[in-house]
């Protein structure tokens, strides 16, 4: 991934995340030539969307919980927006921020229509709808 395309990706996770009210500790971009050894592109750092924040009821840590899976989901749409990159749930620019979203489930995020265990074909769903729909 080109340098351009990782800062627009990182861009779209602090920008929405930054509209939806969640913190932002840190984005870099890795330098051309550590990509391999940092086994990363690019990231984001924030606090915990279960554990970093105050929340007065279970239902402020749910709202939490989703919004940072829309930031989460944010990198690669913004990456469709300016380099028209696939939105599919199989792009591996974003393989890290959907096993986040799986991680989140672990820290109790709901999931509507699904009913125990991590992962699987509802939230495959679920993150597919959290990613917008094109606005050309
Ligand atoms: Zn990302």
């Amino acid at each position: 991934m080109k340098l351009e395309q990782t800062a627009i990706h990182e861009a779209g996770h602090v920008v929405v995340g930054y509209a939806l009210g969640l913190a932002c500790n840190e984005v870099a971009l890795t330098p051309h030539g550590q990509v391999e050894e940092m086994d990363e592109y690019g990231h984001v750092t924030h606090p915990n969307s279960a554990y970093g924040y105050e929340h007065g009821s279970l239902h402020e840590r749910q709202r939490t919980l989703r919004d940072a899976c829309i930031a989460c989901c944010a990198g690669l749409a913004a990456e469709h927006v300016f380099f028209k990159v696939s939105l599919g749930t199989d792009n591996e620019n974003s393989e890290c921020d959907f096993q986040n979203i799986i991680e989140y489930e672990r820290y109790g995020l709901r999931i509507r229509g699904k009913r125990g265990g991590f992962s699987g074909d509802a939230t495959w769903r679920y993150i597919d709808r959290q990613l917008p729909i094109p606005c050309t």
